[in-house]
């Protein structure tokens, strides 16, 4: 069978706010190279999970290890972040008076100086990169204009763009159809399983039709943990996640 290799690994991770547990126990794996969409009702602990994997909040108990065995829990954001972990999140921050070109120009020079800088790709220029990554987000014939004229789905595939200018390994993207047109949403689907080619890629997401559009595996959270696994089919007629749906 095709070789598969833990990129990232939750194990027993829990978070309290006051006494609440937003995180219990949660266990959860991604393989390299895979994308998986993360639901779940509101409250369920999907952004708590992105804040721990980040390094945003630190759990109280568990380990997370990431693309072998680096522990996450003992690192601050900065070196997540070099370690190669992205964050989209649902609202673009892209430079609004540079251009399209410009801010994947801008992307790119953040990530020299950093000890990052050291494994970047070997013999495509920056030039070669920026225009693969307009190719990638589809904003080629828009590299000029201004980023404050793009729609909000441009801008949001513009920071994403931004975001693999950075190489990480793993992209964690909050909702990211959320406010798109239907055409928009579509395109995005297309767009995040070109980049699963090549990283892997953690859609939280709560709009079905966008999740069944990526087809890909789901993990449903409720309470903090994980209710749930499989296709959207599976999850959508297993009994546990009917009752959470329809209990609210
Ligand atoms: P989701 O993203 O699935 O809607 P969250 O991870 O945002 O869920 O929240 C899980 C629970 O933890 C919610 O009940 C929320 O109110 C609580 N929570 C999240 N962050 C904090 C915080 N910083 N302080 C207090 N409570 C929080």
């Amino acid at each position: 069978g095709p070789e598969t290799e833990t990129l990232l690994y939750l194990d027993g991770v829990s978070v309290s706010f006051d006494g609440f547990k937003a995180l219990n126990e949660l266990s959860l794996i991604i393989q390299a190279g895979e994308m998986r969409a993360i639901i779940g009702p509101n409250g369920a602990g999907k952004t708590t999970m992105m804040d721990v994997v980040t390094g945003k909040t630190r759990p109280d108990t568990g380990t997370i290890y990431f693309d072998g065995n680096v522990d996450l829990t003992k690192l601050d954001e900065a070196s997540i972040a070099e370690l190669g972990i992205g964050r989209k999140f649902q609202k673009p921050t892209v430079f609004q008076h540079h251009t399209v070109w410009d801010n994947l120009e801008l992307a790119l020079a953040g990530r020299r100086g950093t000890f990052a800088a050291l494994f970047r790709r070997e013999g495509s220029s920056e030039r070669e990169r920026i225009e693969e990554l307009l190719g990638i987000i589809r904003l080629g014939e828009l590299r000029d204009m201004e980023a404050a004229n793009l729609s909000h789905g441009q801008k949001q595939w513009l920071e994403i763009g931004m975001l693999l200018a950075q190489e990480p390994k793993l992209l964690l993207v909050d909702e990211p159809a959320a406010g798109m047109t239907d055409a928009e949403t579509e395109a995005t689907a297309d767009l995040l399983k070109e980049i699963a080619k090549e990283k892997s890629v953690v859609v939280v997401e709560h709009d079905m039709t966008f999740v069944r559009a990526l087809g890909v595996k789901v993990t449903v959270l409720h309470e903090g943990s994980v209710l749930s696994e499989g296709t959207i089919d599976h999850v959508s007629e297993d009994p546990r996640v009917i009752e959470v749906y329809l209990g609210r």
